[in-house]
């Protein structure tokens, strides 16, 4: 009931889909018999904070560790996007061969390909062990974890503090415990 940000119960639910299936989980035609777990798919305004958040969370788990299917190479407008998107930010703030770049989410590491192909240094954090397995072939260095504390301390000690710290698409998809500290 509690606003996974701010800790609000001031909150009313605007949108209501019944029950589905979680999203990104394809079957092959040998599974097509087995059957599908359903979950609540509410959608909730917390009015303290603004933060709209499902009423009910699935397991990460179940979410990311399975066979997760979507790579970020698989879009070439995606590819060309980050690619500009890399070029302008090691512009705009002078980044150098010193200064690292974290990426939340990273998947097969295109983005950080691009950082890396500029010339810094890159570190991904991705739960999906099938794609971090083709982000490590692509030679993306890729913590298989979910972004945490335990994680941003491990890159912490390993590399040092990240100059610049990305997520596309990535607060639709965490757990804001642990991901966004409170203020207490
Ligand atoms: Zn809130």
């Amino acid at each position: 009931m509690n606003c996974r940000m701010c800790d609000s119960i001031n909150l009313h639910k605007f949108l209501d889909l019944g029950f589905m299936p979680p999203a990104d989980q394809f079957r092959r035609k040998d599974q097509l018999h087995e059957s599908d777990t359903y979950y609540p798919l509410q959608v909730m305004m917390y009015e303290d904070c603004g933060l709209a958040q499902l009423s009910y969370r699935v397991f990460p788990e179940v979410l990311y560790r399975n066979d997760y299917p979507y790579e970020s190479s698989t879009t070439k407008v995606g590819q060309q996007h980050w690619s500009e998107f890399d070029g302008s930010v090691v512009k705009r703030f002078g980044f150098g061969p010193k200064d690292l770049v974290v990426d939340i989410g990273s998947n097969v590491g295109v983005l950080l390909g691009a950082f890396r192909n500029k010339g810094m240094q890159v570190q991904g954090v991705d739960p999906a062990a099938n794609i971090v397995m083709i982000a490590q072939a692509n030679g993306i260095n890729t913590i298989c974890d979910f972004f945490n504390e335990d994680s941003a301390r491990k890159i912490v000690e390993e590399k040092g503090y990240a100059s610049v710290i990305t997520g596309t698409n990535v607060f639709a998809h965490v757990n804001l415990d642990g991901f966004m500290l409170r203020e207490v």
